[in-house]
């Protein structure tokens, strides 16, 4: 078995999940390097942060700079610098978030146009393997169609009728050495869809299991429902991925569920709009209130930015547009989320996961 669950309390579960390239404590937040990179991060900044794995892309990677290039320079970890554990995202939810560039979609796979030049392009759950496998990362993840929540009860049904279809067949496909491989449920809000969706990729029995299809419209209040309902279906020895969280209260929330692994853009992109989550809630460097600030962004975090810097400096940075600006904003994001991901691992260690969570809710 490659995971384990160490602790519980409650639904939520502490673990590790062992992997080709080291073990993952969980819960386990995995920072975003969707185009072979963290956004503005060297791998070593990485890890001095605290994250144990780093996701990737297999879309992107796949148009750029291409699979067979990054096997043939000796796959994704050394490409990338990064010798811990990666997992690749299937491009599923990229062909099917980029909704107008899609042509066609049908049992076989879907049709579409490159994001990056508008060529045609086909992607099929044997190729969302190959790619994976050439990459090397340490989980694959299934192909799976992903479709926004207020479709149409049919359009569901047929998109989770297709999503078993095509795990079951990537099961089939050739793999990287070691390498693991999750399913992945759909079924929009419909509770029964869901439940139908979670009982047959469980079936099928992947080394893992994720949620998809979530946090993407529907409500805060149908979202932990879903969680939990679908965390209660699947089975308590695979470790369980919610794909797509990465607000505090989300993961919070998401971990009290019984959720072991999560990813999110929002740490990386909020730095891109100057901004940095903090106990105070999330603040925008660029408001004019934080000129003469000699505060750290946080008090009393370790990370890079507020170990040497005010908010006045970096409100500079940010203004000015400054490389470094962008840097410290995503090294401070990254590190609040690792942290409270890691904080949460030790209270469910010692049982007192609802503690942390009072301790913590003026986080928003
Ligand atoms: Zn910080």
């Amino acid at each position: 078995m490659s995971f384990t669950v160490t602790a519980t309390d409650g639904a939520a579960r502490a673990g590790v999940l062992r992997t080709a390239h080291g073990d993952v404590p969980t819960p386990a937040f995995m920072p975003v390097g969707t185009k072979a990179t963290v956004k503005t991060l060297d791998p070593d900044e990485v890890r001095a942060i605290g994250a144990h794995i780093v996701l990737g892309n297999t879309y992107h990677l796949y148009f750029r700079p291409g699979h067979e290039l990054i096997a043939e320079l000796g796959g994704l970890h050394r490409f990338m610098g990064w010798d811990g554990p990666i997992l690749t995202d299937s491009g599923g939810y990229q062909v099917f978030s980029l909704r107008d560039t899609i042509a066609a979609v049908d049992d076989e796979g879907v049709t579409f146009r490159s994001v990056y030049d508008g060529a045609a392009a086909r992607f099929t759950p044997e190729l969302a393997a190959e790619i994976q496998a050439a990459l090397g990362s340490d989980i694959a993840m299934c192909f799976d169609q992903v479709l926004p929540p207020e479709l149409p009860r049919r359009e569901h049904e047929e998109a989770v009728r297709r999503t078993t279809l095509w795990a079951a067949r990537q099961k089939r496909a050739a793999r990287a050495p070691g390498q693991l491989l999750f399913g992945i449920a759909q079924g929009g809000v419909d509770p029964e869809l869901r439940r139908q969706s979670v009982e047959e990729i469980s079936a099928l029995d992947f080394d893992g299991n994720a949620i998809g299809g979530l946090s993407i419209g529907e409500s805060r209040e149908q979202m932990f429902e879903l969680t939990a309902f679908a965390c209660d279906l699947l089975p308590p020895e695979k470790p369980r991925y919610f794909m797509g969280i990465g607000d505090p209260q989300g993961i919070l929330g998401a971990i009290e569920r019984g959720v072991d692994m999560f990813d999110c853009v929002l740490p990386t992109r909020t730095a891109r709009t100057g901004s940095a989550l903090t106990s105070e809630g999330r603040i925008n460097l660029r408001n004019a209130r934080f000129a003469r600030d000699q505060r750290p962004l946080e008090d009393d975090c370790p990370c890079p930015a507020c170990s040497r810097f005010t908010r006045a400096y970096i409100r500079h940075l940010v203004n000015q547009a400054e490389v470094l600006g962008l840097r410290l904003l995503t090294l401070h994001n990254l590190r609040f989320l690792l942290d409270l991901t890691s904080r949460a691992r030790t209270a469910i260690e010692g049982g007192r996961l609802s503690a942390l969570k009072e301790d913590v809710s003026w986080v928003p």
